[in-house]
């Protein structure tokens, strides 16, 4: 076996499923192998055993203590993706015969509102689908009888983040998947806040759902088990099986973040990273951001050579010098560099010099 950090990794910018800490991946590794010395892996127990139960306990634990949730609101892990969230919003909260309010702001606002035309009706508040996504519309109303106000806080494809949260008549509810975790939010703002975690919390396979239950059981509908939110936090998670994988290495991926310094220390970091390479971005003569300054996410940086040409030169180049993951979405082309909580510094560091020397050599 391997030890610690004697394999080089490369730097990975990948937009998701994305980069976890070294130390993260060692003890999710071994746990497969044999859970604490139990004497079995994590993946023969039951979901019910205590051990299992204690992991659950302590994921859910420590979204509420990082984040800031309260007292009353209900954390879960589920299945399904943010994508299943899509569908769960409106399932639980879209009322028969009611009306959700959607803000437009790139391909998975899109899909999210697609999903609640199926089960009632929506508004489409304001879009910036006429620039392709590439910034966040401003100046908008909320209607007052909508059941919900639904946003996406990071466009993860078009490289757009709502800086700030609108002040809606309505409760919000927040698609958080690309940036859950990477700065200070205040939960008690949303009645629920969802994220896939293949992004900034864990593995592929497990969602996070954080959820004010006083509005649910509200809709007038019958839902059906696994898609009803009450179901679920009657069942604390476990109605059926969690993915209990996907759970443990959220809940080292949290104990990791604690030990960082949590939400606060993370922001520090992250907004450092996004300001050196915006820096580089806007300073070097070959590259060109692709959204509003304003709106720029400092989860993923999309950016584009202004000579086409020089792309495969370029390409080549970031590659010699291990990096990973970032081709742009097909949607948008160019590049993105997703700068999520795992990615450190130094990877930052390494991409800005790459396009720096770039730009010498080829200027
Ligand atoms: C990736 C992503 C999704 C889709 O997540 P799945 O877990 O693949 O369903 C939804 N919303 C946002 C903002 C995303 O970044």
């Amino acid at each position: 076996m391997t030890t610690a950090n004697t394999k080089i990794k490369k730097h990975n910018f990948s937009a998701g499923p994305s980069i976890l800490p070294q130390e993260v991946m060692q003890k999710a590794g071994k746990a497969v192998i044999e859970l604490d010395n139990i004497g079995l892996s994590l993946l023969e127990i039951s979901h019910r055993s205590k051990e299992f139960i204690s992991i659950m306990e302590k994921a859910r634990l420590l979204v509420k203590e990082l984040l800031g949730v309260p007292e009353n609101y209900q954390v879960l892990f589920l299945q399904g993706g943010a994508s299943l969230g899509f569908y769960f919003t409106p399932m639980n909260f879209l009322k028969e015969g009611g009306k959700a309010a959607y803000l437009k702001t790139g391909e998975w606002a899109t899909k999210a509102a697609k999903e609640a035309a199926l089960v009632g009706k929506t508004e489409i508040v304001a879009s910036s689908e006429d620039k392709n996504f590439n910034y966040i519309p401003k100046g908008y109303s909320i209607p007052n009888d909508a059941d919900y106000f639904h946003i996406t806080s990071n466009n993860t494809i078009f490289g757009t983040q709502l800086k700030t949260f609108p002040e809606s008549p309505v409760p919000v509810i927040c698609d958080m998947s690309s940036d859950i975790f990477s700065r200070k939010v205040d939960p008690s703002k949303f009645a629920m806040i969802y994220a896939g975690a293949q992004k900034n919390i864990g593995p592929a396979g497990a969602t996070i759902y954080i959820v004010n239950p006083d509005l649910l059981g509200k809709t007038g509908r019958k839902i059906p088990s696994m898609l009803d939110l009450q179901v679920h936090i009657k069942g604390e998670s476990m109605y059926n099986t969690p993915p209990v994988f996907a759970v443990y290495c959220c809940m080292l991926m949290l104990e990791w973040l604690k030990k960082t310094g949590g939400v606060e220390e993370i922001e520090k970091i992250n907004r450092q990273k996004a300001d050196l390479l915006y820096h580089e971005i806007d300073s070097n003569p070959l590259f060109k951001g692709t959204t509003e300054r304003t709106d720029r996410s400092d989860m993923n940086v999309t950016f584009v050579l202004l000579n086409e040409l020089l792309k495969d030169d370029f390409d080549k180049m970031w590659k010699e010098a291990g990096i990973s993951g970032l081709p742009g979405h097909r949607s948008v082309g160019g590049y993105r560099a997703s700068l999520y909580n795992a990615l450190p510094l130094e990877s930052v560091e390494l991409l800005a010099s790459v396009m720096k020397e770039f730009s010498q050599k080829k200027g």
